[in-house]
């Protein structure tokens, strides 16, 4: 499954006037979602480094799955792609971190074929 499919899935099974009556509201739940759901991860992170804790690999899939769902849903408010936001965040990182080298365009084109 891509991104892409995936906002597929969520866009034939989310009705947004569910989520809220306006985009301000939708886009206050996305935001509180997506920083509930991140913080479960974040607690997951915290109990195996510090408390001795093994990582429940299982768990921490569908925690950021749910950040994920929560992500889909201010994306769609914005009408964007998960792709389109992957390949800003490509273009911001080859920007900012002189490791990454590269011309942004090859390495999108490259991941997707
Ligand atoms: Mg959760």
């Amino acid at each position: 499954m891509t991104f892409d499919h995936y906002m597929e899935f969520v866009n034939a099974g989310l009705d947004l006037r569910e989520h809220g009556d306006t985009d301000r509201e939708r886009l206050l739940l996305g935001g509180l979602g997506v920083a509930d759901e991140a913080g479960e991860v974040a607690g997951l992170a915290k109990k195996t480094a510090f408390h001795g804790k093994t990582m429940d690999r299982t768990k921490l899939l569908k925690e950021m799955g749910d950040v994920l769902w929560y992500f889909a849903i201010i994306a769609r408010l914005y009408d964007m792609t998960l792709d389109e936001i992957m390949e800003a965040n490509v273009f911001k990182l080859c920007d900012r971190d002189p490791r990454l080298h590269g011309d942004p365009e090859d390495i999108i084109t490259e991941r997707a074929v």
